[in-house]
């Protein structure tokens, strides 16, 4: 292993061997070869072994994420980290250290071969963490794999030892040369944390898109007319790389769970992994969702993974990455994920209205999108979007609701400000001319806005102030008006509301929200309040439809069990804020309206 070691490391050192005459001679270059195996896959533990050589000083301190990227939350993956141990090239133990919670020191003799190996539980089945048992395994890379500290940028091997049974390997990872069984080959540490890999006798599908292969890895039973899903899933495809007109890929992978509950997606490099309800392709809204998630992921493959913020990417690992941007990073991506359900057929132009007429309901009837800006949510995604409670809705918005709504608004104006001649798809295109391309860098806040401008031909400073970094209300219906729609709205419901609401799963019925400013916040009614008695009579099918709604004005009384103790509580409803939005074309547009609305819906 030692002299494999030392011919990887001076291939790996060639370009620099060819420095002018006259250079010191060069210390073979480090290399990092991972294995990982999973001989008990019933007990939870991936077992990973990392053979490190050509360390040049006389240690080396490896860490292990703090977060995976995408989804903006520490998760101290760390914690689930044990028996780590480190050895020299004849097996001696080496001295290892823990510096801090996710850094491990290990000493060793200058430029000597060395290993580490230690044991990840990994119990956890979401997109974003890890899991193995006796059906599967599937990992993030972020929350199995450390990397040495300094040398992030180092490119690794990788060898999956499956389980005894199982014969797959799925991951975007590209197979390393030798062609050795599942290994593969990642240019940087980057590449590995950002490349799921999920194991086991998954299912493995495939079709062609944009002229290259994507392969869908499904795991779990599940009940789809193939061949028409991968047909929509090109579809799908086809239609997110119109946006921006240039394909970044040569191979794409999507890893699907189906599971008995949905989780949703997380982007990556040249993959996904979309986590869904088993059922889900069996009503047409739920296939359609699907299709919607997929379109997501798929678009994030350019906006957030290659055209980006500043603050995501190059990660740092050890804390959080801050970003006013998440509005456009996920919000624009949601936006687009609907738009191009639109333009490839899955939505009628009304049912496409219709959508955002919902999704501007959820954004305007959230007491918290009068509290949070978009750019605010961004920035706390990870104390706040991450971390909800009780009281979110009355304090925060989502940047995904928040910032598709703001990517309806935008794209709509620079339709109109330029007769129909450019759409919102042209900022991306310019971002990624620009910004991935040509500087290899995310962009700021101000060349974000600076893009806009140049695609408009105008300047949208007051809107992005006001409504992107601020809380003002966008004007929907001036936007819509460019398009010749009409945008209007009514009281959601006519009865006064008790502004609060419950839940009876436990048997007992207990408050699980308060709408600020209702009358249950108003008037002091509690979340985790047990509901005793309504007006004097027990939790029964007529009574509780007094929590539903009453007259405005009217009292409600109540008794609740708060803390042990009975309470007594009068509340008096209050007439219900929520509204309920229309959008519907209006009668004999301009032609101008015409040009714009055409642009906006069509390719
Ligand atoms: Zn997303």
């Amino acid at each position: 292993m030692p002299n494999h070691f030392r011919l990887l490391g001076a291939l790996a050192a060639g370009a620099l061997l060819a420095a002018p005459a006259g250079a010191r001679p060069l210390a073979p270059a480090p290399t990092l070869r991972y294995t990982l195996a999973m001989p008990a896959p019933q007990t939870h533990y991936f077992e990973v072994g990392v053979a490190l050589s050509g360390f040049a000083q006389d240690y080396t301190d490896v860490k292990l994420p703090v977060w995976a990227p995408g989804s903006y939350l520490v998760r101290e993956y760390a914690k689930n980290v044990e028996g780590f141990r480190a050895t020299g090239a004849s097996g001696q133990a080496l001295a290892v250290e823990k510096i801090d919670k996710n850094t491990w020191r290990v000493r060793h003799p200058k430029q000597a071969d060395f290993k580490v190996a230690y044991r990840v539980y990994a119990f956890e089945l979401s997109v974003r963490t890890s899991f193995v048992d006796a059906d599967h395994g599937y990992l993030n890379g972020s929350s199995i794999f450390v990397y040495p500290a300094l040398n992030k940028g180092l490119a690794s091997t990788l060898t999956v030892q499956p389980a005894p049974g199982w014969a797959q390997v799925s991951t975007a990872l590209r197979p390393a040369p030798g062609g050795a069984k599942f290994t593969y080959q990642a240019a940087s540490y980057d590449e590995l944390a950002d490349s799921p890999i999920e194991i086991g006798n998954q299912k493995v599908l495939q079709f062609t898109a944009n002229g290259t292969v994507h392969q869908v890895a499904m795991y779990g039973t599940y009940q789809v007319d193939e061949n028409r899903l991968l047909a929509d899933m090109q579809k799908i495809c086809e239609g997110a790389q119109a946006v921006v007109g240039q394909n970044p890929l040569d191979h794409y992978l999507f890893i699907v769970h189906n599971l008995e509950r949905g989780g949703g997606g997380l982007e990556h490099l040249y993959s996904t992994t979309l986590e869904v309800n088993r059922a889900t392709y069996t009503t047409e809204a739920g296939y359609k969702a699907f299709l919607r998630l997929a379109a997501h992921e798929y678009f994030h493959l350019w906006n957030v993974k290659r055209i980006r913020p500043v603050a995501l990417g190059p990660f740092d690992y050890d804390k959080e990455n801050y970003t006013h941007m998440l509005w456009v990073s996920e919000g624009m991506t949601e936006y687009f994920a609907n738009l191009i359900n639109k333009r490839t057929g899955y939505y009628d132009q009304q049912g496409y209205l219709d959508h955002l007429a919902s999704t501007i309901g959820t954004v305007e009837n959230t007491p918290g999108n009068k509290v949070q800006s978009a750019s605010e949510a961004s920035f706390d995604a990870w104390i706040k979007y991450y971390r909800p409670n009780e009281n979110s809705p009355n304090t925060g918005i989502s940047y995904y609701d928040k910032g598709e709504t703001i990517g309806l608004v935008l794209d709509l104006m620079i339709v109109n400000a330029t007769q129909g001649q450019k759409h919102l798809d042209d900022v991306f295109r310019l971002l990624y001319d620009t910004y991935y391309k040509k500087l290899g860098r995310g962009f700021t806040d101000q060349e974000y806005q600076d893009a806009v401008a140049t695609v408009a031909g105008r300047r949208f400073d007051d809107f992005f102030k006001q409504s992107v970094y601020d809380t003002k209300t966008v004007d929907y219906a001036t936007a819509f008006g460019y398009a010749g729609l009409g945008f209007s709205s009514a009281p959601a419901n006519p009865n006064g509301s008790v502004g609060a609401t419950f839940s009876n799963r436990t048997g007992r019925l207990l408050v699980t929200g308060t709408e600020r400013d209702g009358a249950a916040w108003t008037d002091g009614l509690n979340v985790n309040d047990e509901v005793l008695l309504i007006n004097g009579a027990a939790p029964g099918e007529e009574s509780v439809k007094a929590l539903q709604g009453g007259a405005v004005g009217a009292p409600l009384k109540l008794q609740v069990r708060r803390d042990g103790l009975p309470r007594e509580l009068t509340l008096t409803y209050r007439a219900d804020p929520d509204r309920r939005f229309t959008i519907q074309p209006l009668p004999n547009p301009t032609a101008a309206q015409q040009k714009v609305l055409a642009k906006w819906l069509g390719k």
